[in-house]
């Protein structure tokens, strides 16, 4: 790709935003949730495991543990028997136990709506807290970079690397703040639906003009 000046790069990316929003309008959070505490427990799972697993165990899982408290006074074998199928299911069990019960001591049980106190949670990362500060609060306040959007930023030439601080800070200056969730949703729907990892559809891309796909083996 030709060297790009910071001015094209940031009027490149407002038209590949404008096309994906326009492919699509209704992109969304695919993890179940109907409140703040199911969307954290859900991202916590959601860790090397796919959304409609994390759904399939969460439409039990919350019918059993309906608030902070019940999660943390629960036995921890008790969670990690109904949230096995995940994987690493001890390490999420127990960052769900620790995590909750400190919602109970710090918080009345209730999600923070901030990054400081969400990542000072067990088992929360930037990412987990950007999910559910922008999908539960409606508060943008940084970009969720996972596999997809690591992919898609690097293919797009929008940013370069697999280090997800450094992505999130490149791809927060070239998006407007009040698109940062949804930016994340158009990516990752783009990455499963036709920018996949190992076989992207070019051919039919509808960011195709815009995208120097990177790293795409011809
Ligand atoms: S043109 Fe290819 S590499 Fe670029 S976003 Fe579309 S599918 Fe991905």
């Amino acid at each position: 790709m030709p060297l790009e000046s910071t001015a094209d790069k940031f009027e490149r990316t407002q038209k590949i935003l404008s096309a994906l929003k326009r492919v699509y309008p209704n992109a969304h959070c695919e993890l179940n949730f109907s409140n703040p505490l199911q969307l954290l427990v859900a991202t916590i799972l959601s860790a090397q495991c796919t959304d409609k697993r994390v759904n399939l165990v969460t439409a039990e899982l919350f019918k059993k543990f309906r608030s902070a408290k019940d999660f943390a006074e629960a036995p921890l074998a008790e969670i990690e028997e109904a949230v096995k199928s995940t994987g690493f299911f001890r390490n999420k069990a127990k960052n769900i136990k620790a995590c909750c019960a400190a919602l109970v001591e710090k918080f009345g049980g209730e999600v923070p709506r901030t990054m400081d106190e969400l990542h000072a949670l067990a088992g929360v990362g930037r990412k987990t807290a950007n999910v559910v500060l922008g999908n539960a609060f409606g508060i943008n306040v940084g970009v969720v970079v996972d596999t997809h959007v690591t992919r898609l930023a690097n293919r797009l030439g929008l940013a370069k690397g697999t280090d997800a601080v450094k992505l999130e800070r490149e791809l927060m200056k070239l998006v407007p703040q009040d698109d940062w969730t949804l930016f994340s949703h158009w990516l990752i729907w783009h990455g499963r639906r036709r920018c996949n990892a190992r076989k992207p559809d070019c051919e039919n891309c509808e960011t195709q003009k815009l995208c120097p796909q990177i790293g795409v083996k011809k």
